[in-house]
């Protein structure tokens, strides 16, 4: 809930796998459509923090697969997403957004280290902060990112932006036709479900710490606007 002393602070999770329009990359047009949906919540508001995937580069876990060790494999996968970042940023600030970039890896030429209380302050002015290059270490998915950087610069909620697939559902939809989206439910009841929200680190996060999350599929008109302003689309998980 959010404290009636300040607007609403959010963490929207997005995956690389959407940057890249389908292909290895970055597709512009897709960067800047999701830049636009950001900046109209931005502007009513709303403190917004960003983590971006990079499985539009990289997965370590692939490349792993194909013969690399693990750990190198997982840094590129974050240098990966440190290139989406800097697209992201550089569509918001076309749409005259003040964005910084913060990385969990040390990079002074294209962005700020990662430092949460400049983060929070930077929200609180106004300004969207980008967190980069994933925790800056290997075997942690960018979700588990995603719910630590929520907590730690006291978000409201973790808003998970999916692709192909617009909330929680009873069981797979592609491989289950009966099944239905959820609107509601609780962590715990998604465990006795044995539903799969997140991965399991991240999930454990979020519920251990009672920070709310919502799933919803950003391909509808302007949904990632929605979801920022606090309008209830998608499965909202709730401890
Ligand atoms: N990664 C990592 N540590 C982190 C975050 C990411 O090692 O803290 C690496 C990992 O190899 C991962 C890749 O970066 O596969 C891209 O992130 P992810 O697969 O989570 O991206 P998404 O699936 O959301 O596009």
């Amino acid at each position: 809930q959010t404290p009636i002393d300040r607007p609403a602070r959010v963490l929207l999770k997005l995956s690389g796998e959407v940057f890249g329009g389908g292909a290895v990359g970055v597709d512009p047009d897709v960067v800047k459509d999701i830049a636009e949906q950001i900046a109209v919540a931005a502007r009513s508001g709303v403190q917004i923090a960003v983590v971006i995937g990079g499985g539009n580069f990289f997965r370590g876990a692939q490349l792993q697969q194909k013969g690399m060790d693990r750990v190198r494999a997982d840094y590129m996968g974050m240098l990966g997403i440190v290139m989406n970042c800097l697209a992201l940023q550089d569509f918001l600030e076309k749409e005259d957004v003040d964005t910084r970039v913060q990385t969990a890896i040390a990079m002074g030429q294209v962005a700020e280290p990662y430092i949460p209380r400049r983060a929070i302050r930077h929200m609180e002015k106004g300004r969207v902060v980008i967190f980069g290059a994933g925790m800056g270490m290997p075997f942690f998915s960018t979700d588990t990112v995603a719910v630590q950087r929520a907590l730690e610069s006291r978000c409201d909620v973790v808003l998970v932006a999916k692709s192909g697939v617009d909330g929680v559902y009873t069981a797979d939809p592609k491989l289950d036709p009966a099944a239905t989206r959820i609107d509601e439910l609780t962590y715990a009841e998604a465990v006795e479900r044995d539903l799969k929200v997140l991965d399991q680190t991240a999930f454990a996060l979020c519920a251990e710490n009672k920070l709310p999350m919502v799933v919803f599929g950003m391909e509808g008109q302007g949904n990632i606007a929605r979801a920022l302003q606090g309008e209830r689309i998608g499965t909202l998980v709730s401890p």
